[in-house]
């Protein structure tokens, strides 16, 4: 059976081109991915959603657009994509749990993951100090002294959520200036659980079994400093998730999607939207955007299809 649109990721652009898709009748099938919702459900607190006056949890906005998705009709699965043929339509997806898809249409919606500091203990104590999740893993550091890697909005978001659990949160930064926007830096400053070490880069993380100490690095004297700390939160940036495509659709040197204004890749019938292609604005809401684009154009590609099939020349 050929699907006539699937939608790989369950992110704010995923899941907002199934709504779409299925109010269109176009009855969607998306790859969720192997976690529900993206980045976004790694948040506890979103206050920048429209809609949402107190705010709203990530994985409870992101459960409420699956649910409106599935209000309408698209059908959710949750896979992983491991092969995708688009060198001729339908397209060919293959996926982890061993199925076969043809599709005649394709919204990319995979997103980003976060980047790793590639600093030697990273891996070796991932799950056990090492998080890049404060909503998953922050309960685990009640009364606990932590660090928060990063100077941006995620950084501090998170660093001020984990507040809530740990005793102090270093805040660690590269450089003496953050990059946030001004309100989350304005309650990181006035919070007083918050440290912030400026001018260091993370070198190593020691420890045990668990996380003991980070050695920090001053990337203008090159001086080094021990700061001692149980836990350690990365937020340090995005790589997008689109080596799957690489060879078959037109990226630029950091692996992000290119798209034109449409957002149509250079291959007709496959669509990117969200942070797969998106590297300027990192929002839920504009992901959200990229989605409903992508589906309308997708709409509108079927549309042709459906016209030229019926109508050959
Ligand atoms: C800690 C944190 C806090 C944030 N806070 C806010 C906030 O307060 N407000 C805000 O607007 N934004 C916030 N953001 C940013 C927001 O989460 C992102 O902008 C948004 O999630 C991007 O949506 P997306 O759908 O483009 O991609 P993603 O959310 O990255 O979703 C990508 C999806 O694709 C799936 N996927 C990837 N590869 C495959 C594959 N091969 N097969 C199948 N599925 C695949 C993934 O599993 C995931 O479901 C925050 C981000 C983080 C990390």
């Amino acid at each position: 059976m050929t699907e006539n649109l699937m939608i790989i990721g369950s992110g704010p652009a995923g899941l907002t081109a199934a709504i779409y898709a299925a109010r269109a009748n176009q009855s969607p099938l998306v790859i969720t991915g192997n976690e529900i919702g993206g980045q976004i459900a790694t948040t506890n607190e979103v206050e920048n959603y429209p809609g949402f006056v107190d705010g709203v949890t990530g994985p409870e906005l992101v459960q409420l657009m699956q649910k409106q998705a599935q209000k309408f009709g698209a059908r959710i699965e949750m896979d992983y994509v491991t092969g995708v043929d688009l060198r001729a339509r339908p397209f060919k997806l293959e996926t982890q749990n061993g199925n076969t898809y043809h599709t005649q249409a394709l919204i990319v919606a995979t997103g980003a993951s976060a980047r790793k500091l590639n600093v030697p203990g990273e891996k070796e104590f991932a799950g056990r100090g090492v998080s890049y999740c404060a909503t998953c893993d922050g309960f685990f550091f009640r009364g606990k002294e932590i660090a928060v890697i990063g100077g941006g909005d995620s950084a501090l978001q998170e660093g001020l959520f984990l507040t809530k659990f740990a005793s102090k949160v270093h805040i660690i930064h590269r450089r003496d200036q953050l990059r946030a926007q001004p309100i989350l830096q304005d309650r990181a400053r006035n919070d007083p659980k918050i440290n912030f070490v400026w001018n260091s880069v993370v070198k190593e993380i020691q420890g045990s079994a668990k996380v003991e100490t980070l050695v920090l690095e001053n990337p203008r004297t090159h001086a080094l400093a021990e700061l001692p700390t149980q836990g350690v939160f990365v937020y340090v940036g995005h790589t997008p998730n689109t080596q799957l495509f690489q060879g078959q659709l037109a990226m630029d040197a950091e692996g992000y999607i290119q798209v034109d204004a449409r957002l149509h890749t250079n291959v007709p019938g496959v669509f990117a939207a969200g942070e797969a292609h998106d590297h300027v604005f990192r929002q839920a809401v504009i992901s959200a955007g990229y989605g409903c684009m992508a589906e309308m154009e997708a709409e509108k590609f079927l549309a042709e299809l459906a016209h030229t099939s019926s109508h050959p020349v």
